[in-house]
């Protein structure tokens, strides 16, 4: 008796980095392509049909249409109370007052709210990068951007 039927092979096409609905985060892929291959006792031996494309989540295993591949989550919204912690070490590693402020508004404060929020810990002392406009404490050195010298006082906006 002479056994035959369709197998499926399946070939990895290429690899790379997606982001995964599932994990909900970046992962690596590897796009296969799965073919039905006409079998005889179960050794596939020449293709039939059409090959079924496929990504596959290497972290979870999912299989997603190749569309998944242009697929983009929304940007997080930044914590607030993260920020809020983080505000005082940010300074003083020469985040600019600037940055910290867009910061706390993209985190959803009132931009006056962020601001005076940010003065306050910021400490006396102003130093501006005459280059990019930025106001810093009196911590950095030099501008945390670009590099270059600080003046005293603060940037003009
Ligand atoms: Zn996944
Ligand atoms: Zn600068």
């Amino acid at each position: 008796m002479i056994i035959f039927g369709t197998r499926a092979k399946t070939q990895v096409l290429d690899e790379g980095e997606f982001t995964c609905p599932q994990c909900r985060m970046r992962r690596r892929y590897q796009r296969k392509q799965a073919r039905p291959y006409f079998a005889l006792y179960f050794i596939p031996i020449f293709p039939v049909g059409k090959g079924l494309e496929y990504i596959e989540c290497q972290t979870c295993g999912r299989a997603f249409e190749p569309g998944v591949l242009n697929l983009k989550l929304p940007e997080p919204k930044p914590d607030l109370a993260f920020v809020l912690n983080t505000i005082g070490e940010r300074l003083a590693d020469g985040a600019p007052i600037e940055f910290v402020i867009r910061d706390l508004t993209a985190a959803g404060l009132d931009f006056d709210v962020a601001r005076s929020i940010v003065e306050a810990q910021a400490g006396a002392g102003r130093q501006h990068c005459p280059a990019c406009g930025l106001t810093f404490t009196a911590a950095p050195r030099a501008c945390t951007s670009c590099g270059g010298t600080l003046q005293d006082g603060a940037a003009r906006s």
